[in-house]
């Protein structure tokens, strides 16, 4: 009997060239990295002031970095549900952190599984009902803590079961994401995979590794630190979200120890004890505004300290995907649920329709699409994601998303009827840091915010801002003459985007109220 012989060369270019048209053949993956609570202002491809994220610079250096990316409601739940499903909330259901996404209802992964994707979320989840349209989940329990998290993953039975884990979070999320990839994932099939990290959301604790880190490093002030909100209506100075007045010990890390085990509170205690007590010794001396200062460096810090684990492990999985090969035909997209205040107007938190909370990160590299280093302007937002996501897949859109794909944008084609304007709406009040309820319009020259209502009764507030000459948000021109004309476009344009997404016409204050599902679930 005569063996076969291949030359190992001509073996090798077998292997090569069946390889090069499997991915040719298959559509591409999808890789999306979610963060929570992430603004650009702590991230260097978009400001490198306060910090170097060379891993997340990677994505926007060999892809595309998004400047105008606005969120539909800024806030964490009612962002995940809207990138789910393509519409806003007041369709999707999900208005406000508290209440239960529909998971019955048509999402992006049901329909890429549909069309042959493998679809896995791992991470943040915080949509309280069980995922569906995922080959495999494993989610945090809730907001989740930042050491020693349970997570919930499907049992054998294909019931939800909870599973303990020790270790810092952040890494725990990406040692399951590349252990998914490496361990669950099925070569033959197109995947798509959300990433999704706690991080940095409140209370910003750090990992050892980085618990001292930047100790010697003052980080600059942002310009609107001292902001007495005097030039606009009521609402901005009614929330509690202020550096100077909200931020709790626990916050500024001066006690708790959260979730950790006892050998984690050795290390966490050796770093924060020193500095805990030289921050005693000098308070008594301290003017108020020192103190605020104090709070800004410590808070700020803390929050970088989270992201900086984030790059680390986006590294870690944009390096794998180099290793497996996976690189040249796999979409990397990143983005946070809601922009973020680090310290501008004084604040911590998100919600407001101003310009910090509203926009979001957003890179994507996808080699053969994207020019790299390339950056866009046109308006974007959160609720484009899920047909973007189909759009690549080539799966249809469905008519009844409510966002556009982006990918003509991606390949540097804007359309010619691109939206030039931009409809938002937050609806948690009463809620968490008192920020009233509003809708309005921008076009990335103005502004319209209508507050309507604040602590469970109506309010008839507007406020009006020339980006252009003030890109702070400092003094609103809402019935200043100069702006008749503006404001009545601006008025117009409202009215016509709230047609359009089949906005009702009035949202009353009580329908909204936080339902107590823990509660109910508990009896
Ligand atoms: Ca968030």
């Amino acid at each position: 009997m005569q063996r076969l012989y291949f030359h190992p060369a001509a073996l090798l270019m077998i292997l090569v060239i069946t390889t090069w048209s499997h991915a040719a053949d298959q559509p591409p993956n999808i890789v999306f990295i979610f963060t929570d609570d992430h603004c650009e202002q702590a991230l260097s491809a978009y400001d490198p002031s306060r910090i170097t994220t060379p891993n997340l610079d990677r994505i926007a250096n060999e892809g595309m970095r998004f400047d105008r990316c606005y969120v539909t409601n800024s806030i964490c739940g009612p962002s995940r549900a809207v990138i789910q499903t393509g519409k806003y909330s007041h369709l999707n259901g999900f208005i406000r952190n508290g209440n239960r996404f529909n998971g019955d209802q048509q999402t992006f992964p049901k329909l890429l599984q549909a069309n042959g994707y493998q679809t896995a979320v791992v991470g943040k989840w915080h949509l309280a009902s069980t995922p569906q349209g995922y080959d495999y989940y494993d989610v945090l329990k809730g907001q989740g803590p930042y050491y020693n998290p349970p997570m919930i993953t499907a049992g054998e039975d294909g019931q939800p079961i909870t599973r303990k884990h020790t270790g810092y979070t952040t890494e725990i999320i990406t040692d399951k994401l590349l252990n998914w990839m490496t361990e669950k994932r099925e070569p033959n099939k197109p995947f798509m995979v959300m990433y999704q990290h706690k991080a940095p959301h409140r209370n910003w604790m750090p990992a050892p590794k980085y618990l001292n880190w930047l100790d010697d490093v003052t980080l600059p002030e942002p310009e609107t630190m001292y902001d007495d909100y005097s030039g606009r209506t009521q609402a901005a100075g009614r929330q509690t979200m202020t550096m100077r007045q909200h931020l709790n010990p626990r916050d500024l890390k001066l006690q708790g120890h959260g979730t950790m085990t006892p050998e984690q509170i050795k290390v966490w205690d050796a770093a924060y004890g020193p500095k805990n007590e030289a921050f005693k010794k000098a308070e008594p001396n301290m003017s108020e505004k020192e103190l605020l200062q104090w709070k800004y460096q410590r808070y700020a810090k803390d929050y970088l300290r989270c992201v900086k684990s984030v790059d680390d492990g986006v590294g870690q999985v944009l390096d794998y995907l180099d290793s497996a090969g996976l690189t040249d035909n796999t979409i990397v997209i990143y983005s946070s649920d809601q922009g973020w205040y680090l310290g501008e107007h004084g604040w911590f938190d998100k919600r407001w329709m101003y310009e910090e909370s509203l926009k979001t990160p957003l890179l994507v590299r996808w080699p053969g699409h994207i020019k790299a280093g390339s950056t866009n302007d046109d308006i974007v937002s959160n609720l484009d994601f899920a047909e973007t996501f189909l759009d690549v897949a080539g799966v249809e859109i469905p008519s009844d998303m409510q966002g556009e794909s982006l990918v003509p944008l991606l390949e540097g084609h804007t359309p010619d009827d691109w939206r030039t304007s931009f409809y938002y709406q937050y609806y948690e009040n009463p809620g968490g840091h008192n920020v009233a309820r509003h809708y309005g319009v921008t076009n990335g020259q103005h502004k319209l915010i209508h507050f309507y209502a604040l602590e469970g009764k109506k309010i008839d507030d507007w406020e009006l801002f020339d980006l252009n000459q003030d890109p702070n948000e400092l003094r609103s021109v809402f019935n200043d003459p100069a702006y008749a004309q503006v404001q009545q476009h601006m008025k117009s344009e409202l009215n016509r985007l709230r047609e359009l997404y089949a906005v009702a016409p009035d949202d009353d204050p009580g329908t909204a109220k936080r339902k107590p599902l823990r509660k109910q679930k508990l009896k």
